[in-house]
């Protein structure tokens, strides 16, 4: 455990600093390459960027409205319908959010009680965790483990107790790549409908699967259209991190209990990019297509360099994360100290996957590399990657 820090409420305790922050600022003081805090080292679409700039000369510099501008909102609904099926009113199911980040605490502050239990895949992304916190509820872990990383049905089933108020899911799985299949997601649905449970499930890296592996949001199964709020956002679909656009798409009895917290936490943000998002989910299909190729390119690239330097690879099918086991190259697993090591020894900055779990220990050799670099930074990160001595 770190040690207490003054001031900060007993719920924040131990939350520290973001590790993506911690690796970021280790990256540009060393000079290394970053392949720890997921952004892209490469644009968005044009079309995106040049409806940012027309949206900011034309006037769109005040508050939008709370649930997001109307374009947007009628957007994201055509985007649901084109890729997924799914009809939902732009005027009472949808509200923009100030990225998946707040989404998911506004879902956690106004869907929970105190004491109330929130079931979450382990590995876990950083934020789910403080989220929970803030709310005064309490994490359920259900481990995704290796090589598979594959959702363990019985587990899911055994982490719902009396108190749980939440499934929280994310698929494409961060850190894991783990794309959940029709089976796995079939085996959440069977859990919610039976405990009557309401899911929040993160499907921010909906459009970056790769061989063939489909992505399937969770409202589409049977039962879950009415129980589900869908949290995704525009940052990893149109490599715009830094605008924080995010939505969620739910039951208008849910988006209205989300929109209350929501209001009083940013109350609403980026209203110049608010119709830039909009534009890129217009985008032709074509665009989504090669977004995916030229990612599993990417990651095919980083995978094969990664396997030559010794690491022992996890294979993503999605999402632009792989995660590796050290201990090919450090015996004693430690992998904290060889990411704050990995600069100096050879260039290249990597996120340990300890983060992601209740205990360190169970993923202490874990470390998780991006791929959302350009193809000439991967190779030479692979290069650097290739001189370690074990
Ligand atoms: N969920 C997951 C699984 C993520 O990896 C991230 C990181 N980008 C987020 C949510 C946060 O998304 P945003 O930047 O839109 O807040
Ligand atoms: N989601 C990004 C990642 O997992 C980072 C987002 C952040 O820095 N909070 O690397």
């Amino acid at each position: 455990m770190t040690d207490r820090v003054p001031y900060l409420t007993s719920r924040l305790q131990g939350f520290g600093t973001t590790i993506f922050a911690e690796m970021s600022a280790l990256a540009s003081r060393t000079g290394a390459v970053n392949l720890g805090q997921g952004f892209p080292d490469y644009e968005g679409p044009p079309e995106v960027l040049d409806a940012a700039v027309a949206a900011i000369r034309d006037g769109h510099n005040q508050y939008p409205p709370g649930r997001g501008v109307p374009a947007l909102r009628e957007a994201i609904a055509r985007h649901q319908q084109r890729f997924w099926g799914l009809a939902y009113d732009p005027d009472t199911e949808i509200l923009v959010t100030a990225g998946a980040t707040e989404a998911i605490a506004a879902a956690c502050l106004a869907l929970c009680e105190p004491g109330d239990e929130v079931v979450v895949l382990e590995p876990t992304y950083d934020s789910y965790q403080a989220s929970i916190a803030m709310a005064g509820a309490r994490p359920v872990f259900v481990r995704l483990e290796p090589p598979g990383y594959r959702l363990d049905a019985a587990a899911l089933a055994a982490a719902v107790t009396p108190r749980t108020r939440l499934l929280l899911i994310n698929s494409p799985h961060n850190p894991t790549g783990t794309v959940l299949d029709r089976d796995e997601l079939a085996a959440v649905a069977d859990v919610a409908v039976e405990h009557d449970l309401v899911v929040v499930t993160d499907e921010v890296y909906e459009h970056l699967v790769f061989d063939g592996a489909e992505h399937v949001p969770l409202a589409a199964l049977p039962g879950m259209r009415d129980r589900t709020v869908t949290i995704s956002s525009g940052g990893k679909t149109f490599n715009t991190t830094g605008w924080k656009i995010g939505w969620v798409c739910a039951p208008p009895a849910l988006v209205t209990a989300v929109t209350t917290a929501k209001q009083f936490l940013t109350y609403v943000n980026g209203g110049p990019f608010q119709p830039a998002i909009a534009a890129g989910l217009g985008l032709p299909d074509a665009y989504f297509r090669d977004l995916a190729a030229g990612l599993a390119t990417q990651r095919d690239l980083l995978c094969a360099g990664l396997e030559s330097a010794g690491f022992g690879v996890f294979r993503p099918q999605g999402t632009y994360f792989v995660t590796v086991d050290i201990r090919p190259l450090r015996a004693d697993g430690d992998g904290m100290a060889f990411c704050r090591e990995l600069p100096e020894r050879c260039g290249v900055v990597a996120v340990p996957n300890q983060v992601f779990y209740a205990d360190p220990a169970t993923g202490r050799h874990l470390v998780r590399f991006s791929f959302a670099k350009r193809p000439a930074v991967l190779e030479e990160a692979v290069a650097r990657l290739g001189k370690l001595v074990p």
